[in-house]
C-alpha cells in the first residue's frame, strides 16, 4: 500500500476486531481499526475465556492481567440448582474457586473469569501500545469497494457526520453479528437462524450474597415451569448477571420486569439496582462464506452460536490467529495464492461444528430439570417427592460435568477447546494417520498435522508454545534428528521466517511422537516424519501456500 493507507483497514472495535489489530500488530503489519462506538464497553456479554485463548493471551503478554484483574478469584464456582435462592436446594456440585483451579497437564493457561467489560481495555490497551495499530473510534464503515489492488472503505465520522475515504490493502471484518459489510457483499448465512429470545438483566447488589443462604457459586432456578433463569457472578463481588433462558416474545423489556424477574430469583425482595436489561437473539448460523475478494469475515460476522458453553468469542480469536499470519506472510510477500483461501477451508468447518456444539448444550440445557409443575414449591409430601425427582436427575447431571477433570467447571469440553484440527486443509501435509477419536469432552495431546501443536513445559515458566507465533518452527525431537539443513535452505529460498529448535527429552519425543515436527506461525502442526522429506521445498511450498 502507499502513503498512510494500511495494509489492513479492521471495521469493528469489538474483542475480535482488537485481537486482529494485535495479532497484525505484533508482525509489524500497518492497520487501522474502524469503531462506531466510542470505546466504552456498557455490558458484559462474555465472561469465560477459554483455554486456547488464554494461550493466545500469554503470547500477547497479557495472560496473567485477563486471569488476575478480571474476577474475585476467590469466589467459588459450585454449580447450586435452586427453587428460589431462599428456597429449595435442589441440587449442588462444589467445584473451588478460580484461585484454587489447577492448570491442567495440557496447557500453560488454565481458564479465566474476564468479563468483557475488562477484557476489551486490556486487549485496547495492548493493541494501542503497538507502533503499527491505530484506533479510530466514532467512525463507522458504511460501504467496502475492491478492485484488483485493494479496497476503497467509505468512512462517516458518527459525531460530525463528515465522510472520507481510505484505501487499505486487505478489510477484516469483525462487525459482529449484525454486519453490514457481509450483507452488501451478498453473503448469506447458513444455519437454523434465530433459536430463541432470551433476555440478560444486569444488577448491582452488595447484599446479594448475604440475603440468601445457598452460598457463592453459578445458580440455576427451576420453578413450575422448569428451568427458567441462571445467575453468574460477573465480578465475584458486586456485579451479577440474571439470564432468562425460556424465550421471550418480545424485545421489549421494561425495567419494571426486569426487576421482578430478579426478585422472582431470590424468591423475596433485597437491595439491588438494575444496570441493563437487554433481549437478544440465540442463533445458530455460519456464514455461506468466510471471504470475497479482499475481505475477511471474523468472529460473530462470520458464526453466531447460543451463548451456551461459552464458545462464541473463543471461535472468534481462533479464527483471528488463523488469518493473521497468512495476511502477514502474503503482505510479506512469502505467502502463496493459496494461503489466504484456506482460511475458509480450515476455519468454516470449525465455525459450523462450534455452532452446532452450541446449540445441543442449549438444548441439553433446557431439558434439565423437566416440567416439574406447581408441586416444586409446595411444602408438604408431594413437594418433597417432586423435589427428590428432579434432584435424582440433576445429580446425573452434575456427575457427568466433572467429566474427571478435577480443575474447575468449563474443562468439560476440553475436546473442543484445544483438540480441533484443520482436516482437508490445502495448507497442511497429512501424514496418513487416522484423526484421533476426538468428542468435545476429551483432548488428546497429539501433533498430528492439523492440530494444534501440544503444550509441553520445557522448564519452569516455559512452555514449548512459547515458541510458536512468529514464523514457522521446525522441531527436532531426538539427538538423532535428521539435520534441518534442507528445510532452512528452502525457507531462505522463499523468504519464509523458519527457526529450528532441538531438544532431547524422552517425554516431549513421546507425545509428539516424530522426529521432525513443522509448527505454523498459529501452533498448529503444518507437517512431521521421522526422515526428511524427498522434497522439503515442496512441502515449505504447501504449507506457505504455493505447491499448485
Ligand atoms: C449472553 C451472551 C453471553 C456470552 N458469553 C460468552 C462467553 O462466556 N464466552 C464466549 O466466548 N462468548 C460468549 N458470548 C459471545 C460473544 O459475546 C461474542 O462472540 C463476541 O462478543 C463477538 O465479538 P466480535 O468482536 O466478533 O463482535 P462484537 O462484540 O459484536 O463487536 C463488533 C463491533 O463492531 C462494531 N461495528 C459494527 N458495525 C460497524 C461498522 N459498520 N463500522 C464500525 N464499527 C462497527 C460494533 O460497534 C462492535 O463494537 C456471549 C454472547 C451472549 C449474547
Amino acid at each position: 500500500m502507499h502513503g498512510d493507507a494500511p495494509h489492513v483497514a479492521i471495521v469493528g472495535g469489538g474483542p475480535v476486531g482488537l485481537a486482529t489489530a494485535i495479532e497484525l500488530g505484533l508482525r509489524g503489519i500497518s492497520c487501522v481499526v474502524l469503531e462506531q462506538g466510542d470505546g466504552q464497553v456498557g455490558n458484559a456479554k462474555f465472561v469465560d475465556i477459554n483455554m486456547r485463548t488464554m494461550e493466545f493471551c500469554r503470547r500477547w503478554g497479557i495472560a496473567d492481567e485477563v486471569r488476575d484483574r478480571g474476577f474475585n478469584p476467590d469466589y467459588a464456582q459450585d454449580l447450586i440448582y435452586v427453587t428460589t435462592l431462599t428456597g429449595y436446594l435442589l441440587g449442588r456440585q462444589p467445584f473451588p474457586a478460580f484461585s484454587q483451579f489447577r492448570t491442567p497437564p495440557t496447557t500453560p493457561e488454565r481458564i479465566a473469569r474476564c468479563p468483557q467489560t475488562i477484557f476489551d481495555p486490556i486487549l485496547r490497551r495492548t493493541a494501542e501500545a503497538l507502533p503499527a495499530v491505530r484506533l479510530r473510534y466514532q467512525t463507522r464503515c458504511e460501504r467496502v469497494s475492491q478492485d484488483g489492488d485493494g479496497v476503497t472503505l467509505t468512512l462517516v465520522d458518527t459525531a460530525t457526520g463528515k465522510r472520507e475515504e481510505l484505501r487499505a490493502g486487505y478489510v477484516a471484518c469483525c462487525e459482529g453479528a449484525n454486519s453490514s459489510i457481509r450483507e452488501t457483499l451478498g453473503i448469506g448465512l447458513d444455519g437454523a437462524g434465530t433459536l430463541s429470545l432470551n433476555a440478560n438483566v444486569v444488577f448491582f447488589s452488595e447484599e446479594f450474597l448475604r440475603v440468601h443462604d445457598k452460598g457463592p457459586g453459578f445458580y440455576t432456578a427451576i420453578g413450575p415451569e422448569g428451568r427458567w433463569a441462571s445467575v453468574l457472578a460477573i465480578d465475584g463481588g458486586t456485579l451479577w448477571r440474571l439470564q432468562l433462558t425460556k424465550p421471550f416474545e418480545t424485545t421489549v423489556f421494561p425495567k419494571a420486569d426486569a426487576e421482578a424477574w430478579v426478585r422472582r430469583f431470590m424468591g423475596r425482595d433485597f437491595a439491588f439496582e438494575v444496570r441493563s436489561a437487554i433481549v437478544w437473539s440465540r442463533r445458530e448460523v455460519v456464514a455461506a462464506s468466510y471471504r470475497s475478494g479482499r475481505v475477511f469475515l471474523l468472529g460473530d460476522a462470520a458464526h453466531q452460536l447460543s451463548p451456551t458453553g461459552g464458545f462464541g468469542l473463543n471461535t472468534g480469536i481462533g479464527d483471528v490467529t488463523n488469518l493473521a499470519w497468512k495476511l502477514a506472510a502474503v503482505i510479506d510477500g512469502w505467502g502463496g495464492p493459496e494461503l489466504l483461501p484456506s482460511y475458509e477451508a480450515e476455519r468454516k468447518p470449525i465455525g459450523t461444528q462450534n455452532v452446532a456444539a452450541a446449540t445441543g448444550r442449549w438444548q441439553h440445557n433446557e431439558a434439565v430439570g423437566g416440567t416439574p409443575g406447581p408441586a416444586i414449591l409446595e411444602s408438604g409430601a408431594e413437594g418433597d417427592r417432586v423435589r427428590a425427582d428432579v434432584s435424582a436427575a440433576l445429580q446425573r447431571i452434575l456427575d457427568r460435568a466433572n467429566c474427571g477433570y478435577d480443575y474447575g467447571p468449563r474443562y468439560e469440553d476440553a475436546g473442543m477447546q484445544l483438540g480441533y484440527s484443520y482436516e482437508n486443509s490445502p495448507v497442511i501435509v497429512p501424514d496418513g494417520t487416522p484423526p484421533p477419536l476426538n468428542d468435545h469432552r476429551t483432548y488428546y495431546p497429539i501433533a498430528r498435522p492439523g492440530i494444534r501443536a501440544p503444550h509441553f513445559w520445557l522448564d519452569e515458566r516455559t512452555s514449548i508454545l512459547d515458541l510458536f507465533g512468529t514464523g514457522f518452527v521446525l522441531l527436532r525431537l531426538s539427538r538423532h534428528a535428521p539435520a534441518a539443513d534442507v528445510f532452512v535452505a528452502a525457507a531462505a529460498k522463499r523468504g519464509v521466517p523458519l527457526t529450528v529448535h532441538s531438544f532431547d527429552i524422552p517425554q516431549l519425543f513421546h507425545i509428539y511422537n516424530r522426529q521432525l515436527v513443522l509448527v505454523r506461525p498459529d501452533g498448529h502442526v503444518a507437517w512431521r516424519s521421522d526422515e526428511l522429506p524427498t522434497d522439503a521445498q515442496h512441502v515449505l511450498d504447501v504449507v506457505r501456500g504455493s505447491a499448485a
